[in-house]
């Protein structure tokens, strides 16, 4: 018989949102009358906004054209990778700097073809799951000591460093994924931060890949949207993106990925050329209906939509954490990012969010799903629909007493 890829193995036991969902469902057998509602995971929940949505149904009605039919365009279509370019970074990169991807999970987990199992990883504790168990399916964590994870390194983003990691601790010539509005904390980093990681970087030989899937979320004019703000981040920084969380893309897949060409290898190859490669090796490149949407997205009106969608969460996110504070629950996040983060100190965060779900049948995210820094917190979304966030802002006051 074939052999398992022992990376597999090396997955942490039951992806976090898998294992939520099993929990729900086990609790909604037990309680068939309970009305549940979940504040949990980072889903979409409300319509395509006109504009953009009236996009994707011409993208869709080309197709079906002599004149507008289209086939492969691996790396994106030229007006949209022109168009992020333009809205995004002042044109400050060419097309061909500009990747677009199926989203920015897909790419988070390409990206690592570029630097193989030999590369030391870290991330911030807590984070995206996906950052380590990427690196694990590729091989890193298996790479040094044959088991667990000790390739990937965490560090610690708490109430005590303000959410902000010891650069000290970035191995050298590694890889670091940074979150900026950070998922699960909703921590935003400050241009002093950003400018203190990009010098880190260029100290250590690391090469950042921030993840910038919340900027369009960011209300402080102060706070930086892009890692490519800070001088000198072009040569040692990547930037995954996505229209998932501001255009309400999650189902349609449509994302970006920037790779200027003065990012280097350590022998002065170009990781620019090598990601071209990679993507017309092992993708074919988005949907051209998707991509018609994100065009629509990037005029004046789909703008606007963004703006206004990205709002809407944003009151919801205002309201989760009026309740939360409310209990005398000390949190943050939930101003420049959808997510709010609360404090349980002393508790275990699946006991917590057990009862959450036992007393009010709101389903949260447990932190210690997103690592080790995460246990005592539980991690509140601010995507629903307003009825049902009222409803369970309402409810959150059962945990009183
Ligand atoms: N990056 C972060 C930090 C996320 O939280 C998510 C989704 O929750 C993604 C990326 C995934 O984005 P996409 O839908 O573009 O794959």
């Amino acid at each position: 018989m074939i052999k398992r890829n022992p990376s597999i193995a090396n997955i942490k036991a039951g992806y976090l949102f898998p294992e939520i969902a099993k929990r729900r469902r086990e609790y909604a057998a037990a309680h068939p009358e309970a009305k549940i509602i979940s504040l949990g995971v980072g889903n979409t929940t409300e319509p395509i906004l006109p504009h953009i949505d009236r996009g994707l149904v011409e993208g869709a009605r080309q197709l079906g054209t002599v004149e507008g039919y289209s086939g492969y365009s691996d790396e994106g279509l030229l007006s949209l990778r022109e168009g992020i370019s333009r809205v995004f970074y002042k044109s400050a990169f060419t097309a061909e700097e500009i990747f677009i991807s199926d989203g920015a999970k897909c790419d988070i987990g390409r990206l690592q073809l570029l630097f193989g199992a030999g590369t030391p990883v870290a991330v911030q504790d807590p984070s995206y799951p996906v950052y380590v168990d990427g690196s694990v399916l590729i091989g890193a964590a298996g790479a040094w000591a044959g088991t667990g994870y000790g390739g990937i390194s965490y560090l610690p983003c708490t109430a005590e460093n303000d959410y902000f990691p010891d650069l000290s601790l970035l191995p050298e010539n590694g890889l670091f994924y940074f979150c900026s509005p950070n998922n699960p904390t909703g921590a935003v980093a400050n241009r002093k931060q950003l400018g203190d990681l990009v010098a880190a970087a260029q100290k250590k030989g690391t090469l950042v890949i921030f993840d910038a899937a919340y900027a369009e979320y960011i209300r402080d004019p102060t706070l930086p949207k892009s890692i490519f703000e800070i001088e000198g981040a072009r040569t040692c920084a990547i930037e995954v993106n996505s229209f998932s969380k501001p255009a309400g893309f999650t189902g349609v897949r449509l994302g970006w990925t920037v790779v200027p060409k003065d990012l280097k290898y350590a022998g002065g190859e170009s990781v620019n050329a090598d990601w071209a490669r990679i993507c017309g090796t092992i993708f074919n490149g988005a949907s051209n209906i998707a991509q018609a949407g994100g065009l629509a997205a990037l005029e004046s009106e789909g703008l606007k939509e963004i703006r206004e969608l990205c709002d809407f969460y944003l009151g919801n996110a205002k309201l989760i954490r009026q309740a939360v504070q409310g209990l005398g629950i000390t949190c943050v996040g939930g101003d420049n990012s959808p997510y709010i983060w609360a404090r349980f100190p002393g508790r275990d965060s699946w006991e917590v969010f057990a009862e959450i779900l036992e007393k009010c049948q709101v389903v949260t995210t447990p932190g210690a799903g997103f690592g080790p820094a995460g246990q005592s917190f539980i991690r509140f979304s601010a995507f629903g629909h307003r009825a049902d966030v009222e409803e369970a802002c309402t409810r959150l006051s059962k945990l009183r007493g």
